[in-house]
């Protein structure tokens, strides 16, 4: 059952005895989504497409520049000041040049099957049901790939969230790596880098979203291999076998005060991405999400304390979810997995929950965002105008402009915090259709 305490702290319930008496039961860094009054966000598309046509027309037709100082409440927000981009790492670190792409290189796929003439070829009859064989892998060898990162403090005091873009943080074949779905092509087999994109919205201090950001696709990396070493399992358990041990290892790591005090922790939202397939892993309430076609298809499922599968877990351990704006274990953290907490062990678990998404040519567009963008806006909403916004921006960018995907992450961010998110903002775009392909689009 969950408890539901009204009236003011001294009201509170008894927590176990280890979880420290000095901490703040409605600590200012969790973002409780009741607290905020958030503007009713419609989730039908037809209403919004006035308005939405009229900020995109503004947003077409502003220099990049312009963006920062258009901004509604003529906020900080955009500044380069307050948006304190996500890395220091080099690859994404300045607000505009925090977006990136990797060369293509060109190709040369064949794309008729050349038969001996002598070949008695199976009429379609004879053909079993599935030989839809494809000749090369949707995301081809995986490089002409673009993406965009927007990541502010907001209106927050403390900037918690943190972002990693780790291009190519390792490089198998397709069939290695993803369990290819164009078996037998030669861009299947080909190595080809695959990638890495995470989002860590971090709790109580920034600490663990910082660690996460450094650490967390070493450590996978580094688990695939000790896994594939090991045992050798069919793909898909390979991978979540690596990311459970990956993101258990990297909370191991944080065990000790000098990394991050016991009460600091994050969320982890994680994708990967290969030829032929979207693995995305998760801890926490940030979401990831695909834009498909005009379908927006969520990858990751929040994990919050309220789940009646997440409360049972809970429950067993001998802990207690309370309700004291929104659903909190022990009335303290709103979220029932992360990395870090470790004041509430066991209740609080580092273990991710894993999806696997095979890639299609309708495919538009990965989004990670930390909740400071889906406290104010429906996935569905956030879908449609990122792919809007980027079939606008395809058409008529030149390659001087920054890329689709930074304008979409730019658009999105401001999107949210004019309705008054008053979270951090971190938003990862993944434009999905390659360079290459971006040229037929336009034909
Ligand atoms: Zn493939």
């Amino acid at each position: 059952m969950i408890y539901t305490i009204k009236g003011c702290v001294c009201e509170r319930p008894n927590v176990p005895s280890h979880v420290s008496p000095s901490h703040r039961y409605l600590p200012p860094v969790l973002s409780p989504r009741s607290q905020l009054s958030l503007p009713s966000v419609s989730c039908t598309p037809h209403c919004m497409e006035p308005s939405e046509d009229k900020q995109l027309q503004r947003i077409d037709s502003l220099p990049s520049a312009d963006l920062a100082s258009s901004s509604s409440n003529a906020s900080p927000i955009l500044t380069t000041e307050d948006s304190r981009s996500t890395s220091s790492s080099g690859d994404i670190s300045s607000t505009s040049g925090s977006s990136g792409e990797i060369p293509t290189t060109i190709l040369t796929e064949t794309t008729a099957l050349i038969v001996p003439k002598d070949v008695d070829l199976p009429t379609e009859e004879e053909l079993p049901v599935a030989v839809t064989v494809r000749q090369k892998c949707v995301g081809r060898n995986n490089k002409g790939l673009s993406w965009g990162v927007k990541s502010v403090i907001g209106r927050r005091k403390e900037m918690e969230d943190a972002v990693a873009v780790i291009p190519g943080f390792m490089s198998r074949s397709c069939e290695d790596v993803g369990g290819c779905t164009a078996r037998g092509s030669r861009t299947s087999v080909e190595v080809s880098p695959v990638h890495f994109f995470g989002v860590y919205d971090g709790h109580g201090g920034s600490q663990v979203a910082e660690f996460c950001k450094e650490r967390m696709h070493q450590v996978i990396a580094e688990q695939w291999v000790n896994e594939t070493v090991d045992h050798g399992y069919e793909w898909q358990s390979m991978w979540k076998a690596a990311l459970s041990s990956g993101f258990e290892r990297l909370d191991n790591e944080l065990s000790t005060d000098a990394v991050a005090p016991e009460m600091v922790g994050s969320t982890a939202v994680v994708v990967i991405l290969s030829g032929c397939q979207i693995i995305a892993s998760n801890c926490g309430d940030s979401r990831a999400v695909l834009c498909r076609g005009a379908q927006t298809i969520p990858l990751t499922i929040d994990q919050k304390p309220d789940r009646p599968d997440e409360l049972m877990r809970i429950e067993g351990e001998g802990g207690k979810v309370i309700n004291w704006n929104g659903a909190r274990v022990f009335g303290v953290l709103a979220m029932s997995r992360a990395i870090g907490d470790r004041y509430l062990r066991p209740w609080i678990i580092p273990v991710p929950e894993v999806t696997f998404m095979a890639r299609t040519e309708e495919d538009e567009c990965l989004i990670l965002a930390s909740d400071g963008l889906w406290d104010v806006m429906s996935k569905e909403e956030v879908g449609e105008l990122a792919c809007r916004i980027l079939r606008r921006w395809r058409r008529s960018s030149t390659t001087d402009d920054k890329l689709p995907a930074q304008a979409v992450a730019d658009y999105l961010t401001e999107i949210a915090y004019s309705r008054n998110s008053s979270d951090n903002i971190s938003i990862i775009v993944v434009d999905l259709k390659s360079r290459k392909k971006r040229k037929h689009l336009k034909q």
